[in-house]
């Protein structure tokens, strides 16, 4: 009991071994206080861990089920990021017009710079106030991820072009039936 003791005295408080979930303001839950970094010698970097149900990015999108991890490192030239995370958003089938829940991932690596001078092509600086906000890149960067044709599953059979209904829900018949199937030779076949 008292090498236990003894052992956890000599963990640094100050690098904790796993990395925390971070804690930010709820309305900007990807917002981040970077300032103790900057004056940090070059090399050192600091691993945010994000696990939200839901959060908006941007006005027009919702993420469900948010998760995923932010590293930013002393360089240099500024802060860098490499972010990796996932996430759902809602989307509507293109074969059977439901709603579904997409599953997104996407990771991205970007420079907020100390100054002008050491720009990229992104133009991020590391903000006055010393917090960096994650949600304008996330919402970018989640949105190039979404499929040009979303499919509510592999093998969604999508609307009957008879009648309209959800194939996925309701056998209406129509499609065995048609004229030029070969069902249809089939049955001809055999009635005979
Ligand atoms: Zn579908
Ligand atoms: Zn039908």
């Amino acid at each position: 009991m008292t090498l236990r003791v003894r052992h956890a005295r000599m963990i640094p408080l100050t690098y904790p071994s796993k990395p925390e979930y971070t804690m930010t303001n709820p309305r900007r839950p990807l917002r981040l206080n970077v300032g103790f970094l900057i004056n940090q010698p070059i090399g050192v970097s600091r691993e945010f861990l994000f696990d939200y149900p839901e959060i908006k990015a941007g006005e027009d999108t919702r993420l469900t089920n948010f998760s995923g991890s932010a590293r930013i490192s002393r360089t240099p030239q500024g802060l860098l990021v490499q972010a990796k995370f996932e996430a759902s958003l809602t989307m509507e089938c293109v074969r059977c017009l439901e709603t579904y829940q997409q599953r997104l991932g996407w990771e991205f690596t970007e420079l907020y710079a100390f100054s002008r001078r050491s720009v990229t092509e992104s133009g991020l600086l590391v903000p006055e106030d010393a917090h960096i906000d994650l949600e304008p890149l996330t919402r970018d960067y989640a949105l190039l991820e979404v499929p040009i044709n979303p499919i509510c599953k592999e093998n969604c059979r999508g609307l009957c072009p008879v009648c309209g209904e959800n194939m996925n829900q309701v056998d209406c018949g129509h499609r065995s039936g048609g004229a030029d199937s070969p069902f249809a030779v089939l049955k001809s076949l055999t009635d005979e």
